[in-house]
């Protein structure tokens, strides 16, 4: 998938928007959603998306839906901090197929780090169960100030 191109409304995040597929929500608000990668690379990992924008990646989307997010990732990363007290934070997005992007819609991830241990990588993780990530999400969701 080329950097250039048309946004497919029935990618994955597009359905989790809609709610025809689940997720496990950390946080929303008009602008943003929060939810937990379901194939986590460490304890924490959350995905942070637009609601409004149809930018796949970026380098479309609109700076005033771009503000949005980023305050959004901020926010949610804070949440990350204090409900989960990771040594440090990755906080990523890829533009691009060959850069790694897999889902075409707009997305950071917020990827927590512990000392000592180490992460699969990008696209290496295994699934997690929902029963797992279901008390994180509430953990974080509980810290969003
Ligand atoms: P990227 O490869 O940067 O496009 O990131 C997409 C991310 O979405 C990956 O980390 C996947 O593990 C994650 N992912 C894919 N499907 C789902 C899903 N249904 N729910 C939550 N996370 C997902």
């Amino acid at each position: 998938m080329s950097l250039i191109g048309a946004y497919d409304p029935d990618n994955i995040f597009a359905k989790i928007l809609r709610g025809e597929i689940p997720a496990v929500k950390v946080f929303e608000d008009a602008d943003v959603l929060a939810f937990m990668d379901v194939f986590p690379q460490s304890k924490g990992h959350t995905l942070v998306i637009s609601k409004t924008s149809q930018a796949r990646n970026l380098l479309e989307v609109a700076p005033a839906e771009l503000q949005t997010l980023i305050l959004g990732v901020q926010r949610v990363a804070k949440a990350v901090e204090a409900a989960l007290k990771p040594d440090g934070l990755i906080i990523t997005q890829f533009n691009g197929a060959p850069a790694g992007q897999t889902v075409f819609h707009l997305h950071f991830h917020i990827i927590p780090r512990y000392d000592g241990v180490e992460i699969a990588g990008h696209g290496r993780a295994g699934m997690a169960d929902a029963e797992v990530l279901r008390p994180l999400a509430a953990q974080i969701g509980a810290s969003i100030s």
